[in-house]
This record gives C-alpha cells, structure tokens and sequence, in this order.
C-alpha cells in the first residue's frame, strides 16, 4: 500500500525507533507515548484491521504475539503490560494498517 504510513516505516521509508523485526512482523517505537513503554508491533502484511481478518491471513496476528512476549521481556516488562488494537474510525484507529499497542512500565488501573 503506497499510501500507508506504517508500510512506508516497515520500508525503512520513513524512519522509525525500530525495537524488533523478523519475516512478518515489524516493531517501533510509538511517536507519542502513552506510557513509559509504548511500542507499536505491525504485521508487515498490509491488513487494514482486526476487522480485516480472516482464516487466510491470520496466522499473522500470532506472529505479532509471539514477538509481543519477546519484546515484553526484552523491555523488563515483568510486572505486566497490556496490549491493544483499535478497529475502525469509531474505535478509536487512526492508522489503518493492523497494529498492537504494547503498553507497560506503569500500572493500569482503568479497563
Ligand atoms: P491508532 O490510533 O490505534 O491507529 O494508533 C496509531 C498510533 O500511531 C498512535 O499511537 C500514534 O501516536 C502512532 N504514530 C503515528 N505516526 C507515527 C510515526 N511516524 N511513528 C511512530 N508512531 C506513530
Ligand atoms: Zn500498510
């Protein structure tokens, strides 16, 4: 997708704090964080959201997990953290190319 700012940060097109990157998944720091640890963890498949997703391009999401665990660890996250997705305009997305807000080093009392 030639128009969308996270395929252009995973292209190296736009650059980023780059925390972690493999085959399917790219990593970055969060440009205005929303806690002490803000990373953003993309598949490098363009998927436009959660509401995007099918048995075809799932295994994606998985992908982004398992590198969510290893980032955790990588950034001391041992007391916990929180992982979130918005989907669509009215859930709060503002990028439209599928990503994971992994949210720690403080703690979470809200929802
Ligand atoms: P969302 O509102 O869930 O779509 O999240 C988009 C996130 O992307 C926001 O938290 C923004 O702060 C973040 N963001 C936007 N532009 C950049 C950028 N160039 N580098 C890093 N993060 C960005
Ligand atoms: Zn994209």
């Amino acid at each position: 997708m030639s128009d969308c700012l996270f395929c252009k940060i995973i292209a190296k097109e736009i650059p980023s704090k780059c925390v972690y990157e493999d085959d399917n998944v790219f990593a970055f720091r969060d440009i205005s964080p929303q806690a002490p640890v803000h990373i953003l963890v993309v598949p490098k498949e363009h998927i436009i959201s959660v509401a995007e997703l099918t048995t075809e391009n799932s295994l994606v999401v998985s992908k982004c997990f398992e590198a969510i665990a290893m980032i955790a660890e990588n950034e001391g996250l041992n007391q916990g953290f929180r992982v979130i997705t918005n989907s669509g305009a009215g859930g709060g997305q503002t990028v439209f190319h599928l990503h994971f807000h992994l949210l720690g080093g403080k703690v979470f009392t809200d929802l």
